[in-house]
Parts: C-alpha cells; sequence; structure tokens
C-alpha cells in the first residue's frame, strides 16, 4: 500500500488501516458509494473557565440534565473547569449559520433556567468554542476491500451523547491487533475484525442516537432518573453489555 497525503508525502506499508475520523477519506476510498453521516439534532459548544472555586473533585465529571438543556464540566488539578453543553438544533445549522450565533449570550440564555453553576462556566470562560453540528453514522455498510480498512469514527462515528467514541475506537485497535496477530491473511484479518466488532458497535451508535434524544428531559424525568440510578447497580439496568465489555488480548481470535 502507498497513502499520498495532501502535502505529495507518501508513507508504505503492507496495509493501510484509516482511522481518519468523521470525515474520513479512507472510508470513500474503499466503497465511493459510503454514506454521508447523519445530523444528530443536537450542537456542541463549551469553553474552559478560569477563578472559579468549585466544591468538586478534579478529574471527575458531572453531567446535567437541565431544564432545557443538557451540559457537563469536569474540574482540571489546575483549578480551570473544562465545560461543554448540548444545545437541541433541529435543523443542520450551515457553516456562516454557525458563525453568525452569538455563542456567549446565547449560552447564558440558555443556561438561565439552569440552577448552580451553569451560567458562572460561561462568564469565567475568556473565549467560548463556536458552536458546531453533531453527526452519528447508524451504519456503514463497507469497512474494508483489498488491504484497506477503516477503524474508529470513520467506520462507526456516534452521538457524544454516548460517551463511547474514543472507547471504541481503541477497542477497534486492540481488536484489529489481535486479527491481523491471528488470521491466515490480510483478508481473513479483516473479516474476523468485521466480524468481532460490527455488532456491538452499531448497538453503540444506536444507544448514543437515543440518549442524544433524551438530552432534553422533561421535569418529571429529571425527578425520576436520580431514582433510577440510586436503584439498579450499572450491572443490573442493561448497560452491563455496554460497560462491562472486555477484550482478552491473549485469547486467540475465533474464525469469522
Ligand atoms: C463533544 C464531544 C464529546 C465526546 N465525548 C466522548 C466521551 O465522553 N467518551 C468517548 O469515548 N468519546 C467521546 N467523544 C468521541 C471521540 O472524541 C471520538 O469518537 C474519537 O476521537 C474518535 O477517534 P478516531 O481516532 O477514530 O478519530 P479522530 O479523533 O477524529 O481522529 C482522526 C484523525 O485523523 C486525521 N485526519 C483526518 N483526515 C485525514 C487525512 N486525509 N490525512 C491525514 N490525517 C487525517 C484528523 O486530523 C485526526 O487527527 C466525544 C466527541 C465530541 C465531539
Amino acid at each position: 500500500m502507498t497513502a499520498t497525503f495532501a502535502d505529495g508525502t507518501t508513507a508504505h506499508g503492507d496495509l493501510l488501516v484509516g482511522a481518519d475520523g468523521l470525515r474520513s477519506a479512507a472510508r470513500t476510498i474503499i466503497d465511493p458509494k459510503a454514506p454521508a453521516p447523519r445530523y444528530v439534532p443536537l450542537l456542541n459548544a463549551g469553553g474552559y473557565a478560569k477563578g472559579l472555586r468549585l466544591d468538586a473533585e478534579p478529574g471527575h465529571m458531572h453531567m446535567v440534565f437541565g431544564r432545557s438543556i443538557f451540559y457537563s464540566y469536569v474540574a482540571h488539578p489546575n483549578g480551570d473547569v473544562w465545560w461543554f453543553a448540548n444545545p437541541r438544533q433541529p435543523r443542520e445549522l450551515s457553516k456562516a449559520e454557525l458563525a453568525a450565533i452569538p455563542w456567549r449570550s446565547r449560552m447564558l440564555e440558555l443556561f438561565e433556567k439552569e440552577n448552580g453553576i451553569a451560567r458562572d462556566l460561561v462568564s469565567a470562560s475568556e473565549e467560548l468554542f463556536a458552536g458546531w453540528n453533531t453527526y452519528d453514522f447508524p451504519k456503514v455498510p463497507t469497512w474494508h476491500r483489498d488491504r484497506m480498512v477503516i477503524i474508529g469514527d470513520a467506520a462507526h462515528a456516534t452521538s457524544p451523547a454516548s460517551g463511547q467514541g474514543a472507547s471504541m475506537a481503541i477497542e477497534d485497535a486492540v481488536t484489529l491487533a489481535r486479527c491481523l496477530r491471528d488470521a491466515t491473511g490480510v483478508p481473513d484479518a479483516f473479516a474476523r475484525y468485521e466480524s468481532l466488532r460490527r455488532k456491538r458497535v452499531e448497538r453503540v451508535v444506536a444507544q448514543g442516537k437515543r440518549n442524544g434524544d433524551g438530552k432534553s428531559l422533561g421535569p418529571v424525568m429529571r425527578h425520576v432518573l436520580p431514582m433510577v440510578f440510586k436503584l439498579f447497580k450499572p450491572s443490573e439496568s442493561g448497560t452491563d453489555w455496554l460497560y462491562g465489555h472486555r477484550i482478552d488480548w491473549d485469547a486467540p481470535v475465533p474464525q469469522s
């Protein structure tokens, strides 16, 4: 395989692993008819807040299903607070439309009804990330051809509402490495990789879409959710398939 990059440089290898994300070029080289990403009706916005004195343990991520918006924040050990929020946006916006949004006043407005620190996060952030659209892929039919394969977001981007995109990309890389180790050749390795991964990742993408659809909960659900979390441990609430997933590196990979 020889990959030629836009700057004219090249790279040679026995095979090509396209880990090139949502807008993957490798995906369309493998399958020119590959589907376009699906717009998920949420925007992402956020920032780095400075100077807040939060009573929050560094490194612990707080996720808040607010009255009208989902947001999340985590305290950095240096005292900064990193945060993001997902405003609902039914229609995909163009770059120009996104750029025209006054993000600071929009976020303050969206956080108006929220309790706690939401508005402080905005006020304490010198700069806000301009919001961007969210996408996923319910299904990418073709993951490999000849000596080329895609992994990670290139093969199965999920809504950030799943909290699993990076995890799945790492799982793919480890699984592909196991398959290349144990298979009889590259085509066999790619077939085994796909048979081990496809069902799980498509289930996660579907779950992420459902989570995203629920990111703006009504008042009843906001009261019910904490009780649900208290009542059920993860393995009992049916999420063990998601969070209990383990890959045994030493186990031989089965035939596809
Ligand atoms: C707001 C938000 C919150 C998220 N939260 C979580 C979370 O809590 N947990 C979680 O697990 N995941 C989360 N994710 C998802 C996670 O970030 C992605 O799933 C993950 O980064 C995918 O990794 P990847 O390596 O497949 O692709 P990417 O991280 O997109 O990396 C692709 C790389 O390829 C490069 N590239 C692209 N095209 C080319 C080209 N033609 N030539 C050369 N290089 C190229 C890009 O520059 C990039 O560096 C979140 C995503 C968002 C947007």
